[in-house]
């Protein structure tokens, strides 16, 4: 039975949804009551690699950007696409009938080769169809790709992590019809020396069929918490010391839930 969408819940992005996963209270702070999360060095550091890499892709050029951004973007280079693109920050959409419509934005996308090397490279899809010897097999593999700024490698997702990552299953179900995708977490460490880190898992359609149920299962369980006083509302304070920190721990504290770690209102 398809059920009615909550008008204030018309979109939901795979941060969202993360958010949920991770702690309802979380979510129901950023998205439902609209708190902002607090500004931060790393969340501007992270646009700002974000920024140079684009300007790599798309132009070939890097913005007058130096500092650590420039160092982090710098280790990114080896790991980005050789040949001009423009499949760069491709807005996604999925609707589906009963449910908020889901939204993201990618980092960037492509058809990728391997390489004899092994090396691999993202190249358009008209170089595709010229077919070159260099291919292993003559199906091009559809990478998607996101760009994921750490300062803590603690956090780096395991493959098994990612293949549950909605995510992961949302970006990659956007692409399906171009064929099986690939799904790669690169990460680079904002603390030097900026090493990066590759992560990558494949789907096939039928598993990501599968993981877009479970996912439409949280997104149905965020339609019901949406709609509940804060008071009922469960925190996890497992998760407010993770990530470098809750953004909401200092509404948490005044609501007396008492997070794992210590509350320090100057770092709030
Ligand atoms: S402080 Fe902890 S319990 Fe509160 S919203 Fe954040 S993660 Fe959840």
């Amino acid at each position: 039975m398809v059920q009615a969408v909550i008008p204030e819940l018309e979109r939901v992005s795979p941060s969202s949804i993360s958010a949920f996963l991770l702690c309802k209270r979380k979510f129901y702070y950023q998205y439902r009551l609209k708190i902002p999360r607090k500004p931060s060095r790393g969340k501007d550091l992270g646009s700002a690699v974000h920024n140079i890499c684009e300007s790599w892709i798309l132009y070939r050029e890097i913005p007058d950007i130096t500092g650590k951004a420039l160092d982090c973007a710098r280790a990114l280079f080896p790991h980005l696409p050789v040949l001009h693109t423009d499949q760069v920050e491709q807005k996604i959409r999925l609707e589906i009938p009963g449910f908020p419509v889901i939204t993201g934005r990618v980092d960037h996308w492509g058809y990728s080769h391997e390489y004899d090397n092994g090396s691999s490279s993202i190249i358009e899809s008209q170089e595709v169809s010229l077919g070159h010897s260099y291919v292993r097999d003559n199906v091009p593999k559809i990478l998607v790709s996101d760009i994921k700024t750490l300062s803590d490698f603690r956090y780096v997702k395991t493959h098994e992590q990612l293949r549950d990552d909605p995510q992961a299953v949302i970006y990659c179900t956007a692409f399906a019809s171009h064929g099986n995708p690939t799904f790669r977490h690169l990460y680079v460490r904002t603390t030097p020396p900026h090493y990066t880190k590759v992560v990558e898992i494949s789907y096939d359609r039928e598993e990501l069929k599968s993981r877009l149920v479970g996912i439409l299962g949280t997104v149905y369980q965020m339609m019901e918490t949406y709609s509940l006083p804060l008071k009922e509302v469960a925190g996890n304070t497992n998760m407010c010391d993770t990530y470098g920190g809750c953004d909401f721990r200092c509404h948490c504290a005044a609501e007396g839930i008492q997070s794992l770690g210590v509350y320090s209102p100057r770092k709030q």
